[in-house]
């Protein structure tokens, strides 16, 4: 666990690109949280805290994949038929695995270890069984050419004993869960989940619900922000709203740098007179004035306030949303401990035709159609950075890159569906 230091976001005057950005991230953030130790029922989405060794191989005996009957491979004739006694009888779980006696066949079923000296299973439906007249008396008739060591699951052949198992920093999915439980551990290491403390500040914000009169806006970061945070994992303090007024959001800065690893605010990061959020951070921390070249987003501030990161987001929730996801996600991930690795944009081709400027990064959104060559994109019709419906009726965002100067139908765009982003 290590200190943030009070110039970790001090990425200098260049505008930056996001893999800039991320990249500095990943250098300069430590893991703030500390460990804990947890039952593996309750890991689903933390993040593992130490490199997890397996305890036992995987698979942990010999044993069949399939239902069918164990042999000795030598005892196979190369080109024709062999017919074989059936020698006994093994189901998953079976404690005593006698030898398979000489030139017979092991009935056996998918999970039970083999009989010791057998190396091979044939499928039962590749298999003539044939009865005799006394009790007991069965034979198998097995068509020659299979594989030795056919449908068998060798010891460790997935994971040896004190192999690695899951990387440190890896945020376990339900398969990690699977892959721990398998290899013998109950209890995992993982990071404690990030504290984060949400405010929304502005005069004109009001809680929704409540009867709303002249110029005021119901708030709608706060609780898009919660649930973004709460999806990642994250321990969340809500704030409230805080007031375009100097001392008190200095005030409450201060108190919430104290109990939590990151401070997340929306709205007045811009150049307005009543945008006093960084005000507030300097004279309480440091602060540094990312050139963050994106659209929409580009006021995203970010900074130090005692041993608490800070991150001031814009106003208009949709530069919310996007700045959520492309940046301040790497900056939870670095504070918590977790490898992170930005989600893949996926190559789609453009339906639409628009004007860009070049030196800035640009994220449209888009509804995605299936045509024969492909995906098509569709752009959201209105652009407006405050336009929440262009995060409901689309599919995604695509990522228009810092140099490009335009879109034309049929160009190859960068694609990134919404639930990407949300984990
Ligand atoms: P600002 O960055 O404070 O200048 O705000 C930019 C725009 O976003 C203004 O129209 C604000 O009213 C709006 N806005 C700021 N915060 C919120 C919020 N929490 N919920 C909804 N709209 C907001
Ligand atoms: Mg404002």
């Amino acid at each position: 666990m290590a200190q943030l230091s009070n110039d970790c976001f001090a990425f200098g005057d260049e505008p930056l690109t996001i893999d800039d950005a991320l990249a500095f991230i990943r250098d300069r953030v430590p893991m703030v949280v500390g460990v804990e130790q947890l039952h593996v029922t309750r890991c689903d989405g933390r993040i593992l805290a130490q490199d997890l060794l397996a305890l036992y191989p995987l698979p942990a005996f010999f044993n069949t994949a399939v239902d069918g009957y164990a042999v000795r491979h030598a005892d196979l004739n190369p080109d024709t038929d062999t017919r074989l006694a059936v020698s006994g009888r093994l189901q998953a779980g079976a404690k005593k695995t006698a030898a398979l006696p000489a030139r017979s066949a092991v009935r056996i079923f998918t999970g039970a270890p083999m009989p010791e000296g057998a190396d091979t299973v044939f499928m039962q439906e590749d298999v003539t069984l044939q009865t005799g007249s006394n009790r007991g008396d069965e034979h198998v008739l097995l068509p020659a050419g299979l594989k030795a060591g056919a449908n068998c699951r060798p010891t460790g052949e997935e994971i040896q004993a004190g192999a690695l198992a899951i990387a440190a920093g890896t945020r376990l999915l339900p398969q990690h869960l699977a892959l721990a439980a398998g290899t013998g551990h109950a209890v995992l290491s993982v990071c404690k989940r990030v504290r984060v403390a949400i405010f929304s500040t502005g005069d004109e914000l009001v809680e929704p619900g409540v009867s709303r009169v002249g110029a005021a806006v119901f708030d709608t970061n706060r609780i898009m922000l919660e649930a973004l945070l709460k999806r990642i994992g994250c321990d969340v303090s809500d704030l409230g709203i805080l007031s375009d007024e100097p001392e008190g959001l200095r005030v409450a800065l201060r108190a919430a740098a104290k109990t939590h690893d990151l401070i997340l605010t929306s709205g007045g990061v811009s150049t307005g007179e009543a945008d006093y959020v960084k005000t507030a951070v300097e004279a309480e921390g440091r602060l540094d004035l990312c050139r963050f070249a994106i659209k929409p987003g580009r006021p995203l501030t970010m900074g130090v306030i005692g041993s608490a990161a800070f991150a001031g987001l814009p106003g208009n929730p949709v530069a919310v949303f996007v700045t959520f996801t492309q940046i301040v996600r790497a900056i939870l991930a670095a504070l918590g401990g977790e490898v992170y690795e930005p989600p893949h944009f996926l190559p789609v081709k453009s339906g639409f035709n628009h004007k860009k400027k070049s030196g800035r990064i640009e994220f449209l959104r888009v509804s995605l159609a299936n045509s024969q060559t492909g995906f098509v994109a569709q752009r959201y019709p209105t652009e407006g950075a405050g336009i929440i419906s262009s995060l409901t009726a689309t599919d995604g965002m695509v990522r228009l890159p810092f140099d490009l100067e335009g879109v034309q139908e049929g160009d190859t765009l960068m694609y990134l569906p919404f639930s990407a982003m949300l984990g």
